[in-house]
């Protein structure tokens, strides 16, 4: 009796952890900033993709073409989150990585399209980029990071 609740008590523990580590929209960020000061240095597309969850019409994004070597940056804090090597083209009209820079990102869940998926956050800021899939190139890692172009910045690789 004592083995069985202590094993519930352990399943219980490993649960809450997955949990806290699926959920991070509440974690203290190091970039804190006011709604207020958000919308006053976003553009209205920037405030409503990076703080509302928004997402952009496919297509739309610059970076979609973007084949050069460099880093894109987050375009409300500037924290580096991928780099062209991982780009790979979806056909989906979003800008798309098969992985991210380490630790550069926070994960969290949403329902909004009534299943549960799998939201990418700015680690830094907490901002809305977008969303991670399983049917990214199976020859790398499987992944598909779903980006919207607006909550992203290009920086070339400077030339040497
Ligand atoms: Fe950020």
């Amino acid at each position: 009796m004592k083995q069985i609740s202590l094993a519930l008590v352990l399943i219980f523990l490993v649960s809450c952890k997955s949990e806290a580590q699926k959920d991070e929209k509440s974690k203290e960020y190091k970039v804190q900033k006011s709604e207020s000061e958000w919308k006053a240095e976003l553009s209205d597309e920037e405030y409503r993709i990076l703080r509302k969850a928004g997402t952009e019409s496919p297509y739309s994004s610059p970076l979609n073409d973007v084949k050069e070597p460099g880093v894109f940056v987050c375009a409300a804090c500037g924290n580096e989150l991928y780099e062209t090597k991982h780009k790979f083209d979806s056909g989906t009209g979003w800008p798309s990585f098969d992985r991210a820079i380490e630790n550069s990102l926070a994960f969290s869940s949403d329902r909004k399209l009534g299943y549960e998926r799998s939201e990418l956050l700015c680690g830094d800021c907490g901002g809305h980029l977008g969303h991670i899939f399983d049917d990214g190139p199976k020859e790398t890692t499987g992944k598909r990071h779903c980006i919207n172009g607006v909550a992203l910045k290009f920086k070339p690789k400077e030339k040497s």
